[in-house]
Formats: C-alpha cells, sequence, structure tokens
C-alpha cells in the first residue's frame, strides 16, 4: 500500500495526480492518511437542546422572501427566516447571495452552521433540500490546502478504499488490537474516512492516534537503545571514596531523593554508555548540589566537567557556589561573553591542556574555538532556554560526553515523554527539611499600596524582597506597570526607609552584577526587577516576591519566580498584584494561591494555554501529531510508551507477531531496519 502510486485508482489520471502530488500526496498511503479536518452531518436536535457557537443542523420551513444586504465592496448578507419546532430561527449566509433562489417561502430546508443560542441564529455553512437528517451521511471535509475540491478528495478517498481495501495490511500485532479494542487497519481507514455513526468514527481515531504515538515512541526508544549501544567506551573511574568525603564535608544532609537522583547519575558515568539524562526538580529542590557532587565524581576520574547556564548571572553564582563546596585542588574557570582578550585565552589554553577542571559558561561555551582535553561530562541547567541545535552542538564537543540536562520547570510527563522520549528521567521530588512553604496572595491593582506597606514591614525586619514588572520601560501600547517607573516611584516614597535597586536585561554585565552583589549583600533591600531574576537566582535573606501584571505570566514561569524566595528558614510571601479580565486569567490566579506543586502547575499550564506556552513551540523539539493531542490523548501515550519500551527492551522483533510492525517502521526508520537484518 506505501507504493502503490495514486494513479493506480480507478478514475485517477495524470491531471488529478498532479493535483494530489501538490498536496504531497503521491502513493494510496499518503492519500488514506489524508486524515479529515472534520466531519458536516445533518443530525437535527430540538431547538433546546443546541449547544451555543456549536456546530449544529436545523430543519425548518422558510417563512419569508429572504433578504440580501449589501454593504462594503462585494459583500453581502444573505438572511432567512426558519420555522423551527413552532420558534422563529433566523439563518445567516455571508457573501454568498447567489443561494436566496434555494430558499423558497414554504418549502423545507436543512441547513448546517454554528449556532447562537442567544440570538436564536444560525450562521450557515451548507444546506439542502428538504430534511435531511434522516438519511444524511457524516461526510468528510478535508482541509482545502492546493488546488483540489473537497468533493473530489472525498470521491478519490472513496474510490481508492472500493479499489484497494483487501490490500490494506494489519500490522499492528493481534493481541495488541485485542486488548484495546481497536478496530483492524482497514475498518479504521474506513470509519475514519466515512464513518456511519460518531461511535465508529471515535474507534476509529482512537486507533490512529495509538497508531501515531506507538510509532513516535518506538522511535524514540530506538535512538535510546542506538545512544546506548553506539557510545560504549566512555565509563568513568570514580574515586567513590573521595566523592563520599566531599559529600560529608557539605554543610548539609542531602535529601533521600537527592541520594537518589546522584546514585543514578553516578552510575550513568560509570557505565560504559553515554549518559542522556534530564534531572528534574523544583526550584530549591536541591538540584545544584547534586550537580556539584557529580562533577566532582569527573574531577576525581581525571576528567573534565562542563556546566552550561543561560544567563551570565547564574554562571556567576554558580561559579560561586562550587568554589564554596569543591576542595581547592579543582581548578574551576568561568567563560562568558563578558570573558575576553587575555583572560579568554589563557581559560582555552587551560581547557585544552587539562589543567581546567570544571568550566562553567553561558553559550560562549559552545564557541568554535574551545576544545578541552578530556570533556567527560556536560550539565545543562535549564535546558529549554537553549535550543535543540545547540543542545547538539554541545554535544558532539565532547564526542562521548555524559549528558545531563537539569530543569526547574517541571515538564509535564506528556511532554517529557514526547520531547526527552528518548531520555532517562531522575526526579527531586522532596525539598529539604525545614523549608516553609510559601503564603501566596493574588490582589488587585488598588491594594497596591498596601502591598508596599506590606513589603517596608518586611524589610524593617531585616529581609529584603523582589518586585517583578513585565517590562522595562513605559509602553504606548500596554497599560501594566514598567520596571523604571515604579523604580523611580519606590525610590521617591522609600527615601531614607530603604535602598531600592533596579534590574533588567539591558544592564551591562557589569552593572547586572553590581547590582546583583548589592542585593546578595543586602545593600539593596528592594529590587525592582524585570524576569531576568528568574531562574537560579539564591538570595536566602529575600522573603518577599511581588509579581506585578501577574496575568501576563504563564503558570510556569510564576512559579519560577515565586521560587526565588522561600529559600531560607524564614517565613515567605508571594503576592500577585493583577486584574485579570478574563475568566481563566483569574483562574490561574487561584491556581497559583492553592499550589506550590511545581509539576501540578506545570501540568495545569499545558492546559489552559497548550505546549507552545510552556517551551516555545519550536525550541521544544515538540513533534506535531496528525490526531493525537497531548493533553487529552495522555492515557494513550502512556501505554503506547510503555508498549514500545517493552517491544524495544525485549527484542519483539524477534516475535512473528511483531514483524509487520517493524517492517513497517524500518521503511522509515533506519535504526529499525538495521534490527531487522
Ligand atoms: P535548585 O538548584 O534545585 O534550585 P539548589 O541546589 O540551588 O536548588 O538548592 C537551594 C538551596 O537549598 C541552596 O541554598 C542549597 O544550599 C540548599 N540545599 C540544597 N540541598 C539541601 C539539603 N539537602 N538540605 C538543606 N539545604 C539544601
Ligand atoms: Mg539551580
Amino acid at each position: 500500500m506505501r507504493n502503490i502510486p495514486v494513479q493506480q485508482i480507478n478514475s485517477v489520471g495524470p491531471k488529478l495526480a498532479e493535483k494530489l502530488s501538490d498536496i504531497n500526496i503521491h502513493t494510496l498511503e499518503d492519500l488514506l492518511g489524508y486524515f479529515p479536518n472534520r466531519y458536516d452531518h445533518y443530525e437535527q436536535k430540538p431547538l433546546q437542546d443546541l449547544v451555543h457557537n456549536e456546530k449544529v443542523t436545523i430543519v425548518g420551513e422558510v417563512i419569508n422572501e429572504p433578504v440580501v444586504n449589501f454593504y462594503q465592496r462585494g459583500k453581502s448578507r444573505l438572511m432567512v427566516t426558519l420555522r423551527v419546532d413552532g420558534a422563529v430561527v433566523k439563518g445567516l449566509l455571508f457573501n454568498r447571495s447567489f443561494a436566496k433562489k434555494h430558499f423558497i417561502p414554504g418549502e423545507t430546508v436543512s441547513v448546517n452552521g454554528k449556532w447562537d443560542q442567544h440570538r436564536l441564529q444560525i450562521t450557515i455553512d451548507s444546506y439542502k433540500k428538504g430534511n435531511t437528517s434522516e438519511t444524511s451521511p457524516i461526510t468528510p471535509i478535508y482541509s482545502s490546502k492546493g488546488d483540489i475540491k473537497n468533493s473530489q478528495l472525498q470521491k478519490v478517498v472513496k474510490q481508492a478504499l472500493a479499489d484497494f481495501y483487501q490490500e490494506i495490511d494489519e500490522f499492528l500485532p493481534e493481541s495488541l488490537l485485542a486488548s484495546y479494542k481497536l478496530p483492524h487497519r482497514r475498518e479504521g481507514l474506513q470509519h475514519i474516512h466515512f464513518p456511519d455513526s460518531f461511535q465508529q468514527l471515535k474507534h476509529a481515531k482512537r486507533r490512529f492516534i495509538y497508531e501515531e504515538l506507538l510509532m513516535f515512541q518506538l522511535k524514540m526508544q530506538l535512538y535510546r537503545k542506538r545512544n546506548r549501544e553506539e557510545t560504549q567506551g566512555n565509563a568513568q573511574q570514580i574515586d567513590q571514596p573521595k566523592v563520599n568525603q566531599m559529600i560529608q564535608s557539605m554543610p548539609f544532609i542531602l535529601t533521600s531523593a537527592q541520594s537518589k537522583a546522584l546514585e543514578e547519575i553516578l552510575n550513568d558515568l560509570q557505565s560504559p554508555y553515554r549518559m542522556n539524562r534530564l534531572l528534574q526538580g523544583d526550584v530549591g529542590s536541591g538540584k545544584t548540589a547534586v550537580a556539584v557532587i557529580s562533577m566532582y565524581a569527573t574531577v576525581t576520574s581525571g576528567k573534565q566537567a562542563a556546566l552550561m547556564v543561560p544567563t551570565e548571572i547564574l554562571a556567576e553564582q554558580h561559579e560561586e557556589s562550587l568554589k564554596q563546596l569543591l576542595p581547592d585542588t579543582v581548578v574551576i574557570r568561568r567563560l562568558t561573553g563578558s570573558v575576553k582578550g587575555k583572560k579568554r585565552r589563557e581559560i582555552l589554553e587551560e581547557l585544552e591542556s587539562g589543567s581546567c577542571d570544571i568550566l562553567i559558561g553561558t553559550h560562549a561555551l559552545i564557541q568554535d574555538d574551545v576544545n578541552f582535553a578530556q570533556l567527560s561530562y556536560v550539565i545543562i541547567d535549564e535546558q529549554h532556554r537553549f535550543g535543540v541545535q545547540q543542545r547538539n552542538t554541545l554535544r558532539e564537543k565532547g564526542v562521548l560526553a555524559d549528558i545531563l540536562f537539569m530543569t526547574a520547570t517541571p515538564i509535564p510527563r506528556t511532554l517529557s515523554i514526547t520531547t526527552f522520549g528518548d531520555m532517562d528521567v531522575s526526579k527531586i521530588d522532596e525539598m529539604p527539611k525545614g523549608r516553609k512553604p510559601i503564603e501566596t496572595y493574588w490582589v488587585k491593582h488598588n491594594m497596591f499600596k498596601r502591598t508596599i506597606n506590606f513589603v517596608y514591614k518586611e524589610v524593617k525586619q531585616g529581609a529584603q524582597a523582589y518586585i517583578i514588572c513585565p517590562l522595562i520601560e513605559e509602553s504606548d501600547k500596554l497599560d501594566i506597570q514598567n520596571a523604571l517607573d515604579l523604580f523611580h516611584q519606590l525610590q521617591e516614597v522609600l527615601k531614607d526607609k530603604a535602598t531600592v535597586g533596579l534590574m533588567h536585561g539591558r544592564l551591562s554585565t557589569d552593572e547586572k552584577a553590581q547590582v546583583m552583589d548589592d542585593f546578595a549583600a543586602n545593600r539593596v533591600q528592594i529590587l525592582v526587577s524585570t524576569t531576568v531574576v528568574e531562574v537560579g537566582v539564591n538570595v536566602p535573606n529575600a522573603t518577599v516576591m511581588i509579581i506585578q501584571d501577574a496575568d501576563r505570566f504563564g503558570l510556569s514561569q510564576l512559579h519560577q519566580l515565586r521560587g526565588r524566595v522561600g529559600r531560607g528558614s524564614k517565613q515567605s510571601y508571594c503576592i500577585l498584584v493583577a486584574d485579570p479580565k478574563g475568566e481563566l486569567g483569574k483562574e490561574r490566579m487561584r491556581i497559583m494561591t492553592e499550589t506550590s506543586d511545581g509539576f501540578l502547575l506545570a501540568e495545569k499550564d499545558l492546559e489552559l494555554r497548550g505546549p507552545g506556552d510552556i517551551f516555545g513551540v519550536k525550541q521544544s523539539g515538540l513533534p506535531e501529531f496528525k490526531l493525537a493531542d497531548l493533553v487529552h490523548d495522555y492515557r494513550a501515550l502512556e501505554t503506547a510508551r510503555a508498549d514500545a519500551v517493552d517491544m524495544i527492551d525485549n527484542e519483539r522483533w524477534n516475535d512473528s507477531a511483531y514483524q509487520a510492525l517493524f517492517h513497517y517502521l524500518a521503511e522509515e526508520v533506519d535504526i529499525a531496519r538495521q534490527l531487522l537484518n
């Protein structure tokens, strides 16, 4: 079926084949895999059962001669009135004045379109004479790209199914079909294009959603398998007593979640396979501590490690904490965009000679002239801020380097097993003891003065505060608080009472570092800032986080910002200042006040705003699915994942029931092809 060209379908000549080819349909498989976007169906329901804003079908008698209004240039509106169940319903057709002749007073028509419950009005997409609701089929509507009409596509698909029905082969194992009660491929294709009922359609869709997710997960598992096999030979000889000694000397005892994650990482480092692991943990859960110990482990094996972070501030902070935690014998260097000239050259030399053990840096770390003597371990912090490209470049620097991605943006499981489906995952799901949960409040803008009073009260008791604004400067378009204005206002109001600092992305690196130093040393009590302080910044004495226009941020981002406080032993507060207009915005503010579980928030974010908003779709490397929806089909996704893992780990390709599936996969994926040979 894959290789049958569309020309072999009866009635498809060169001209139609060409049109099909324009929308990337070359083979029978392409054609039958071109699923309808939606379906038209003339099914009549009583008026009171119709749902506002949904597509509905109405059957009624035309009451009057329809009226056409012309407005603007070439635009028209045709209005028909229908008697339905004794009520009068208005029907509107836009720019189709020619349809007037089809609505003859006294005759019955069936119309299909979007329903306005309040106005008893339907915006008509399609119409037919008579009462079609009893006999009408569910009609597929294909996306109308290219030069081919919907009716033409319907015909070709129907013909293809008629001509080749018997040739559509199943490739999923019977046992899986049976246990999930999925229709056969043949039947599924028939029903997804021309369902007899919505029930049938639902089952057909279930089948193809599963198929799609399974194929995707199989590919991921194959990559994972290849990655393991190709990278044999990079086992590190860790000096465990030294590592233990370092753990002993830390100012705190690791939580059991930290210990477990560390153990998983150290196992990977010592194994002959390349590590490809994601370390997830809420802000403040102690990921950095785990990272430091594991880098030290690499150093004890005589190799180099690198830590890549998204901002210069973070690079500096990490350098500080590393120097504090690690023995003086470990040589740590920092390479960021602001390190230039002689200093930079020196560091490059130390890297090449191997005398530098640990390199911390931003993107500057992946420039072409940065070469390591033996880079064996790379940690990428807050990885979603790096593009896929950059991740790969770094990966290629140290040929067999183990890679750990760290993220404090809890990634919903649905996303982590798609975007990071080829990775192993460690999770720190426990906070260090003694942390008090942050109290979160949502207030309206008219409470801002009281909010500032509250900040001042905390500051008087020795604590510090962040105030986050979405913008740096005043904007004509948006009536939202900007950092500069607020900074000047507060300086004025709190003159002689507290020192206010200003931080934003347009400051130079030195200026930023100066402001952060001042804040860390409590020379600045209140820091007005844009979201540059979002990730990683660690000032335990800060107890108040005010977020202006909080409804402009996503839940995950708000959670990140909130994580800047609550890092010490004092009670901390997060105050969201927002007057959201819509219900959705209000809902999001409520969720923030109710939960401090980052994973839950991430799931909510995904539900409320979709995956693109969590990462930005391009960077995320999120796959595009034809039918599957990562939010709604997460159960199918989990199932498909488990099945794929089983198939690869248990080498099912040797099993006759799975032959067809792996042969199908092999046509797309060369790794699968190699397995079969
Ligand atoms: P993350 O990187 O996950 O945001 P960090 O590693 O920066 O978290 O840890 C946050 C704070 O908690 C730091 O001040 C760190 O020293 C401290 N910390 C880390 N692990 C523990 C622990 N097991 N017990 C007590 N404090 C800890
Ligand atoms: Mg951190």
